[in-house]
Formats: C-alpha cells, structure tokens, sequence
C-alpha cells in the first residue's frame, strides 16, 4: 500500500477475536473481539480523533493557515492532534496535568508540540480552565475542547463504529469500552444503536470515576475516568458501567502484554476485565466487542510495568 501522508494509514484497524480457548470466562461459542486501535501511527485511537477535530475546525473555517491548536489533554489526543496539525502545517500547545506519562509528553514534544503543565490535584478541569485562558490570550488560536465538542463522539460515529460493522455485520450483542471524554463510547454507541436497538452498551470506569456513584478519587489507570458526566451521554441508553481497579487492570494488561504480545495501555486491560465479565454473563453465542485504545510503551516507566506488585 503506497501512501502520501502518515494521516492516510489511520484507522482500518484489526479487530482480534477471544475465545473460550484465550479466555475461559467467554462460553464456548461466544466470542470478545478487541479492536486494535494501539496500532494506528500515533500509538492511539485518538488519531482518528486529532484528524477529525482539524478538518471540522477547516471545514468550519475557525483554523486558518496561521492558527496555534490549543487543546487540554492527558496525552493521546496531544498526539493524534499533534500528527493532524503537522500535516496541516499548524503549530500546537497542549495544556496536561502533570501526574501523566512522561512519555506521552515526550512524544507530543517530538511532534513539534508545546507542552504547558497543570497541578495534578487540580485534575483535567484545571487543564481545561488553563487552556480556555490561553485560548483567549493568544490571537488566532483554535481550542477544539474533545470534552464538549460534539465532533468528539462524530469522529467515532463516522469512522471507528463502520469499521465495526464492516467487520461484524450488526449482531454484536454488547459494546464494553472506557469512557474518558466519553466521545469514543458515545459516537460508537449511537451508530451500533441505529443498527441494533437492543445492543448492550457497557462504559467502563476506574475505581476513582464517579459513572457509579463512587466517590471521586486519583487512579493508576490512565485515559479513563471522569470528574463530571460526559455531557454526550444524554439521552445515550447505556445499560451499566463496569468500574474496575487498578489492580484487576493492571494485572490483565500484563497478562496481555505477556501471553498475547499485546503491548496495550491499562485503559485495554480494564476495558478487556469488563468484557470478560459481560461475555461471562451472556447466552452462548454472544458477540461481545471492545476496544485497545493505546500502546503500551507510552507506560514503561510507570508502575505497570515496573512495578509487578501493583
Ligand atoms: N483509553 C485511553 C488510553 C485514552 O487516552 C482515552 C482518551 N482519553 C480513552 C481510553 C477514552 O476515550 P474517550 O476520551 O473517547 O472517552
């Protein structure tokens, strides 16, 4: 496959199926599909996103040739965005509370990015409320804003959900996936939705989120998560969030990472611990689909993988 830009191999990612063989919580002749989206260039399913956000920003004529692309981050939009505006010429700051990887950070820089720090207490609103600052200060400036933005959830509903059903036809019995801004859930979601109404649609959460009604506390497991409900929920039928411990998703990414030689990130590991468990409670036969949102090495030096014990 010949391309011209990196942006041209993003998306069209594998789809790889668990069975009872992998996994003996799945019944036999159920099935846990995990889409691969680690694969994509930028290491993450918010490629897709960081593409999207730009040509809506052109199309909607709010990114000129000269613009700077602000956005509050905890690293892999920085990144897919960072790719977008490379190859749109444009420059990028991001604004990301300091308790994320170092090498998330590492890479947005080597995209060319700027990167501006917030106090980890102050969470992903204070990187918000930063870069709302910084939008206003900084003339010909474009803040894309993923958590309120509705070509968030588009983005997904336009390309990630297709690729679904190209793959699988519209019988997918449960969607089981993490929610972060919750844009990747809900632009998912509501495609599946048009095409099976009784689909079952599981929003996966660390320990720490607040989706069940559980106390707001930091987690280990990053780009999951919320402090407020994703404004895109409304009116989204969801039948129950899976929260999941740092632990129980820390031990299945190292269990993937070591078994299957999936390199994933600890969003994959949780989200993969909850759709065991809904494929465990299903009807034999069932198709449960998730999602791998990132790759792995962007973690090596956090306690996932150097610390076996947590
Ligand atoms: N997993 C990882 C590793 C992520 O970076 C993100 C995005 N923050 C998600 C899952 C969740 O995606 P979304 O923001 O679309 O809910």
């Amino acid at each position: 496959m010949i391309i011209r830009s990196i942006q041209a191999a993003i998306g069209n990612t594998p789809l790889l199926k668990f069975t009872h063989q992998e996994f003996k919580e799945i019944p036999e002749a159920s099935a846990v599909y995990a889409k691969l989206e680690y694969l994509n260039p930028g290491g993450s399913i918010k490629d897709r996103l960081g593409s999207y956000l730009l040509a809506e920003g052109f199309a909607q004529k709010k990114i000129t040739q000269n613009t700077t692309i602000i956005e509050p981050t905890a690293g892999n939009t920085g990144i897919g965005l960072a790719l977008a505006a490379l190859a749109a010429g444009l420059s990028t700051i991001f604004v990301v509370p300091e308790k994320f990887s170092l090498e998330k950070q590492a890479l947005m820089q080597a995209l060319g990015a700027k990167i501006i720090h917030t106090p980890t207490e102050e969470g992903i609103q204070g990187a918000i409320l930063e870069a709302k600052r910084l939008h206003q200060e900084l003339d010909d400036s474009y803040l894309p804003l993923q958590f309120e933005n509705p070509a968030n959830p588009a983005a997904y509903y336009h390309s990630l959900a297709p690729e679904l059903v190209a793959d699988l036809g519209a019988e997918i019995t449960s969607f089981v996936a993490g929610i972060g801004s919750g844009g990747t859930f809900s632009g998912v979601a509501r495609y599946l939705l048009e095409q099976n109404p009784a689909i079952r649609l599981i929003g996966v959460e660390p320990e720490g989120s607040i989706l069940n009604g559980g106390p707001s506390h930091s987690h280990e497991v990053e780009g999951i998560g919320v402090e407020f409900v994703p404004p895109f929920f409304a009116e989204l039928p969801i039948t129950a969030f899976a929260t999941i411990s740092d632990t129980a998703a820390f031990a299945m990414t190292r269990q993937l990472a070591k078994q299957h030689g999936l390199l994933v990130g600890s969003s994959s590991g949780a989200a993969l611990v909850a759709a065991l468990a809904e494929a465990a409670k299903l009807p034999a036969g069932s198709q449960v689909v998730t999602l791998f949102p990132d790759a792995g090495d962007r973690y090596l030096s956090k306690a996932i993988y150097s610390r076996e014990d947590y």
